[in-house]
């Protein structure tokens, strides 16, 4: 069992969630940063914040104190080609999905010590989009940028700073989607749907991904920094072809 103190934004659902489920199972305190209250049982403090309010993070981040690891897992899906998006739907993708982790980052990483870890979401959009997900697409590809540009600012403080990459992943952000696009199918056909273009034939559970999120801010990966891991069963690895 470890004790850390963890501080994870989107804490109180989908794959944030998983996460938060993850460490406490390890024996650490939580704090899960949400937008959304929610009570998330023993182990975890949870602070509703909406991430693209530096303001709001700075002070949570003074109220918590000292961190021993980050994990950004916030963040919105928009839709939209860069024809089609408004003004406001790009500002809020950049305000939530990039600001929201540039500030989390700049308020948390001067409480963690040498050994410290940061973990943030991105996902496959940063490699091969979809049609009509533009601006999602961008700020995923921006996150990997930043880790990188962390990575290399921090590592002689001691601290790593990875992304990992997910596939599908059954959420409710999913399950939303698959509801506005899914054509009056159940939410069920349509996620099995999006699961076969996987090469491992579905979606991933949060608690998949909670692991490798789990694995790099741990001290099993002391010397992954930098990196980017993709959790999508195989969906980046081929081309969507079946001889
Ligand atoms: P979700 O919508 O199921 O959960 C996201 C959580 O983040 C919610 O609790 C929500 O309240 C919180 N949140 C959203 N905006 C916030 C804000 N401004 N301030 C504070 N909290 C906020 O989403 P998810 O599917 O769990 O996605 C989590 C992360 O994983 C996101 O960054 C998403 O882009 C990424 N991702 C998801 C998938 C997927 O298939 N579900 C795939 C790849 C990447």
């Amino acid at each position: 069992m470890s004790s850390r103190t963890v501080v994870i934004t989107g804490g109180a659902a989908g794959i944030g969630r998983g996460a938060v489920e993850r460490f406490v199972a390890a024996g650490d305190r939580v704090f899960a940063l949400d937008r959304d209250a929610a009570d998330l049982g023993d182990g975890v403090t949870s602070v509703q914040v909406d991430v693209s309010d530096r303001a709001a993070l700075a002070s949570a981040a003074a109220e918590i104190g000292a961190v021993d690891a980050l994990v950004c897992a916030a963040g919105v899906q928009r839709y939209g080609t860069v024809v089609d998006t408004s003004p406001e739907i790009f500002d809020e993708v950049m305000a939530i999905n990039v600001g929201g982790v540039f500030f989390a980052c700049q308020a948390f990483i001067p409480k963690l010590p040498r050994g410290g870890s940061v973990v943030v979401v991105s996902s496959v959009q940063a490699y091969a989009a979809q049609t009509s997900v533009a601006a999602y697409s961008m700020g995923k590809g921006a996150l990997l940028s930043l880790v990188r540009a962390m990575a290399v600012d921090h590592a002689a403080d001691g601290i790593r700073v990875n992304a990992v990459c997910p596939g599908s992943v059954d959420t409710p952000m999913l399950r939303t989607s698959a509801a506005q696009f899914g054509g009056g199918r159940s939410t069920d056909e349509v996620v099995a749907e999006w699961g076969r273009s996987h090469p491992l034939g579905r979606v991933a559970t949060p608690g998949e991904v909670a692991e490798v999120i789990y694995f790099l801010s741990s001290p099993a990966a002391s010397f992954v920094t930098g990196a980017d891991v993709k959790v999508d069963g195989g969906l980046t690895a081929g081309l969507a072809v079946v001889l």
